[in-house]
């Protein structure tokens, strides 16, 4: 009998010992075992003869699951490293790690896919017979052709027309395994490679230099200098010797256009992780990737953990985005992670961006990475200029200055489109008492209510509460009600009123909600169907509008007064991939930035000298003020119904590291949001300026913190390397 140490999905930062009787288990097997009163699925994690508990008592192993790992060595070891860095439970790691449908116990065997193939007789059928069905017609010819149809491919020719081939018996459906060997080498063809300018050379071939070692290469260039063309031409080399390439993407960034870019250029199948798969084609693309039968994967963060037979290249485009941390759970970043894997592979990393994130961009400039820059546009694009326009004693319409009205209207004459850039949704960021000055608030969080006329509702942009606009104030019942402050909405119909004769369309997260809505809308923007585009922050991700040729940016004020000190950068990579926005083909661009405070010396650095110079300085100022990247911080954050309670928590965590050497502890502070959903919320910061200190000194604790009383009567988690105070 042996003992089995699995990882079980629950918080506890440990491994739960069963018994087992039979051959040892290797580590990233699944197991089904009983836990309390319920049975759950687990991943072998250590095999050994001895436990810390009463052998007798252990309880055995149910089933098992897997014939073989499903995990290669490299996601053993990386799962590990997660664990032990986020100081986060094994299993949770190994959860978030595997596709659901494998959480869920289902077999890890690859399924044989169903292919349409043709019958004896459509294989001598005389295709002129069709002339009258022309998707049928189509069908049977790529039949003919490539042999074998999979499927999926039934919607590429309408499910009408298979139906009726098969009914004709001219096709018949078979079942066939996918074959181990990949078949994506030799299909490969290489088309409209254009040539690299000189920049773009330099770039690829320092990556094609270190194609069969690790090494972390920092590609920035500015927006549209290239930098895609420059992944492109480095995954052709890596596809070309038979490995495959993994391509991590934002998530709003993950659209068709983006897919079909890279699919275009090779010509092969490329597999796509994003969050409208279900879990069995969820399962199929990561077990495609296990077995090398995809060359390329593309996918948003979670995409990282996906197995590869034949590794060859890892790229991060658009490094700085926020998506990248989890925000919840296992709060883990897939760059940082990426890093780890590509040296664990021992492959290249690629990190992309037109604005890196202060960490990135220090280390380029230290020499841990290799630092490609792109300082020209491709092609014939030039850079956009950039102003800022006064607004101070100007009268707004709708939130937009005179000036700028008559701006876009030069604009649009000229058949060009306009953007513009606004970071609130709804009609108004508040509605208040025009009699005695009451604003509705949000009970919950503290918080006015944002306007919604169109759902004619308040709702709190923090919990999602809502309720009926009110008639009358709450304070004095008078009924003069005004909102205040402008949200997209207001923004929209403004703009419809004044611009009667061009199209408007917005696009925010109330808008671009559902299923192929937000690629509808910028397919219809490319068509040219809408001159003025209006949105929050997804309209600056990375979406190439070639035909835009002005952008402004209505309302950052805010930004320049956070407490985070993170804002600065964020609104400054926020403010150059905006401006990045125009002027991407050959009409020249510009981008306006309306403001109170015009001699703002981060928005006069930013527009005169560009996010390079602007980065270098604020790397200067995190050095003298000892913050990240150059210390190193970690979050305990803790909410409840009573204040006190979450205070106390952290104070009790406080002092186990009081007197730590060469660390700092801040806290208990209240979150910059102290109160959201009805919970009250409560921070306690520890920082360092050694990695090591940090991890060392939440290492020894973290099993205590996890133990003590109020922990388990509060909500608490750690967030390691935090990105977000609020
Ligand atoms: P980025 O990823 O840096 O924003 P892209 O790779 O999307 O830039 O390139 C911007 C535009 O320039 C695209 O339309 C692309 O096709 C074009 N382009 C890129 N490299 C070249 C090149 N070497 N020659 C001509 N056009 C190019
Ligand atoms: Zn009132
Ligand atoms: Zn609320």
């Amino acid at each position: 009998m042996i003992i089995i140490r699995v990882a079980l999905p629950i918080p506890k930062r440990q491994l739960f010992d069963y018994q087992y009787e039979g051959k040892a288990l290797a580590a990233g097997i699944r197991v089904a075992v009983p836990f309390g009163p319920r049975e759950m699925v687990g991943v072998v994690w250590e095999t050994s003869d001895k436990s810390e508990w009463d052998i007798s008592k252990l309880k055995s192993i149910e089933k098992v699951l897997d014939d073989s790992p499903i995990f290669d060595p490299v996601l053993i070891k990386l799962c590990s490293w997660l664990a032990q860095y986020y100081k986060h439970s094994i299993g949770d790691v190994v959860q978030t790690a595997m596709p659901v449908a494998l959480r869920k116990g289902q077999s890890s065997q690859v399924k044989p896919l169903e292919y349409w193939t043709l019958s004896d007789e459509g294989k001598h059928t005389d295709l002129t017979g069709l002339a009258r069905a022309p998707k049928q017609r189509t069908a049977l010819e790529a039949l003919h052709k490539e042999d074998l149809l999979k499927s999926k491919a039934k919607s590429d020719f309408g499910p009408a027309a298979i139906k009726a081939l098969s009914e004709k018996a001219l096709i018949e459906a078979i079942e066939k395994t996918p074959s181990k060997t990949p078949t994506w080498q030799q299909n490969l063809v290489i088309q409209d490679k254009p040539f690299a300018n000189v920049e773009q050379a330099v770039a690829i071939s320092s990556i094609e230099a270190k194609l069969d070692q690790y090494g972390c290469f920092l590609l920035d260039g500015i927006t549209g200098s290239g930098k895609t063309e420059v992944y492109l031409q480095a995954i052709e080399q890596v596809l070309k010797q038979g490995k495959q390439v993994l391509i991590l993407v934002p998530e709003i960034g993950l659209t068709p256009q983006t897919v079909h870019r890279f699919k275009y250029r090779f010509g092969i199948d490329v597999g796509v992780l994003h969050s409208g798969l279900n879990n069995t084609e969820r399962l199929q693309v990561w077990q495609q990737s296990a077995n090398a039968q995809l060359g390329i994967i593309i996918g948003t963060r979670s995409a990282i953990f996906t197995p590869m037979l034949k590794p060859g290249l890892l790229i991060v485009d658009e490094e700085h985005d926020a998506s990248y941390k989890q925000q919840d759970g296992l709060r883990y970043h897939a760059r940082d992670l990426a890093v780890m894997r590509a040296r664990e592979e021992n492959i290249p990393l690629v990190l992309g961006s037109a604005t890196p994130a202060l960490e990135t961009l220090n280390n380029a400039l230290t020499g841990k990475y290799q630092h490609l820059k792109l300082a020209q546009r491709a092609g014939n694009a030039s850079l956009a200029t950039q102003h800022v326009f006064d607004i101070r004693q100007q009268p707004l319409k709708f939130g937009v200055a005179q000036g700028m009205l008559d701006r876009m209207n030069q604009h649009l004459q000229q058949g060009s489109q306009v953007m513009l850039f606004i970071n609130r949704r709804g009609y108004a960021p508040a509605l208040m008492c025009h009699q005695c000055g009451f604003v509705e608030h949000c009970k919950h969080c503290d918080k006015p209510f944002t306007l919604h006329k169109q759902l004619y509702k308040l709702q709190c942009h923090h919990c999602g509460s809502a309720k009926a606009i009110p008639k009358a104030c709450q304070q004095c019942h008078s009924n003069e009600l005004v909102s205040m402050g402008v949200g997209t909405e207001q923004l929209e119909q403004g703009l419809a009123n004044y611009f009667p004769q061009y199209s408007s369309i917005r696009i925010d997260s109330d808008s671009a909600r559902g299923k192929n809505k937000l690629d509808n809308m910028l397919t219809s923007i490319n068509n040219n169907e809408h001159q003025i585009l209006i949105g929050t922050q997804i309209l600056s991700k990375g979406h190439h509008f070639p035909n835009v040729t002005l952008v402004l940016i209505l309302d950052v004020d805010g930004a320049l007064f956070s407490a985070d000190y993170r804002a600065a950068e964020h609104l400054a990579q926020l403010i150059t991939q905006l401006a990045g926005r125009a002027g991407r083909a050959e009409k020249p661009g510009e981008m306006w930035l309306q403001t109170h405070d015009p001699g703002h010396p981060l928005l006069q650095d930013l527009i005169n000298n560009g996010y390079a110079h602007f980065a270098q300085y604020a790397l200067l100022e995190r050095q003298h003020a000892q913050l990240p990247p150059f210390t190193f911080q970690a979050l305990f954050k803790a909410q409840a119904i009573s204040a006190r309670d979450a205070f106390d928590f952290l104070q009790q965590v406080a002092q186990l590291f009081n007197g730590v050497d060469n660390l700092d502890c801040i806290g208990p502070i209240p979150a910059l949001m102290e109160k959201r959903q009805g919970q009250f919320r409560m921070q306690l910061l520890l920082q360092s300026a050694h990695r090591s200190t940090l991890q060392k000194a939440i290492g020894q604790h973290i099993r205590q913190i996890e133990g003590l009383n109020l922990a388990n009567k509060i909500r608490w988690s750690l967030d390691i390397d935090p990105q977000d105070f609020s």
